[in-house]
């Protein structure tokens, strides 16, 4: 008989949680098989990613949060291309096996990952769109429609290795807006501290922001009566839908938690609440 292999030395605290989280919620083990495959293949190319080439004085970066754009434009991102194009198959080839990618999409994804001329291209195309309309926001292209989920994992080394670079200098005070300070992304995820603020945390580049406790980062709505909220029978997870927009933050409620949030893990501990959320009418 097989017995399935021992973590190995020093595995990555997240990872060692997704295989706990894997123990606890087999119904969740083909996303989390995916996770971790995804983390692996991202650690090895951050791990020689450098820093980005901007200017770090905090009193600069206040200077740029306080105009309201966000501080990292495209060209300062360390994007190594052919770390890129690997990323970019591979994570194709991860969703593949996994079958989180159609068909179509995956042809896609092989064709851009071929042709250097297109897939920078798209790549900019991609960052910018998320920007506010005055710092280049746009629709996302065709070319890239559809594919923004691959993308965003691949492009999580560059991104993460430059959020974690600005974060170390700034508290993002003066940013009240509910994109990301750093990349103009949009939250996926928040954390609410022992402190009861509530902290978002950017989908594309981790970066994470204190936002106000109750607003709808997307549309701003404040009015606690248009705005559900349920939570997880342990209390380690809340939700809150936005019910002007429709659109809806997930929480890690760190007032009751043993442990720090880990975005890789929590946003997986947490699709069932995405599966509820998604029946009541958000998305
Ligand atoms: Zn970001
Ligand atoms: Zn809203």
């Amino acid at each position: 008989m097989d017995k399935p292999a021992p973590p190995t030395r020093a595995e990555p605290r997240e990872i060692v949680e997704l295989r706990q989280l894997k123990d606890d919620q087999p119904e969740l083990a083909t996303a989390i098989d995916l996770q971790i495959e995804l983390l692996q293949m991202q650690r090895r190319v951050q791990s020689r990613v450098p820093l980005p080439s901007i200017d770090l004085d905090p009193a600069h970066l206040d200077k740029a949060l306080a105009a309201g754009t966000p501080i990292l434009t495209f060209d300062q991102i360390p994007i190594d291309w052919s770390d890129l194009r690997f990323l970019v198959r591979s994570t194709a080839d991860a969703m593949r096996t996994h079958e989180a990618i159609e068909p179509d999409d995956y042809r896609r994804v092989e064709g851009l990952a071929r042709d250097a001329e297109r897939l920078a291209p798209a790549i900019r195309n991609w960052y910018d769109a998320a920007r506010p309309a005055p710092a280049g926001g746009h629709e996302v292209s065709p070319e890239i429609a559809g594919l923004e989920p691959l993308v965003l994992q691949a492009m999580r080394p560059f991104l993460s290795r430059c959020a974690d670079a600005v974060m170390a200098r700034t508290l993002f005070q003066g940013w009240p807006h509910g994109n990301c300070p750093v990349c103009g992304g949009e939250p996926d995820f928040s954390v609410i501290t022992p402190a009861a603020e509530r902290l978002l945390i950017c989908s594309r580049c981790t970066s994470r922001w204190r936002f106000d406790q109750l607003a709808c980062p997307w549309c701003l709505n404040g009015d606690r009566s248009k705005i559900t909220s349920f939570a997880t029978r342990d209390g380690l997870y809340r939700l809150n839908g936005c019910d002007v927009c429709l659109r809806y933050v997930k929480a890690f409620d760190g007032r009751h938690a043993p442990r720090q949030v880990i975005p890789s893990v929590d946003a997986i501990a947490t699709l069932t609440l995405d599966a509820a959320a998604v029946q009541r009418g958000y998305r």
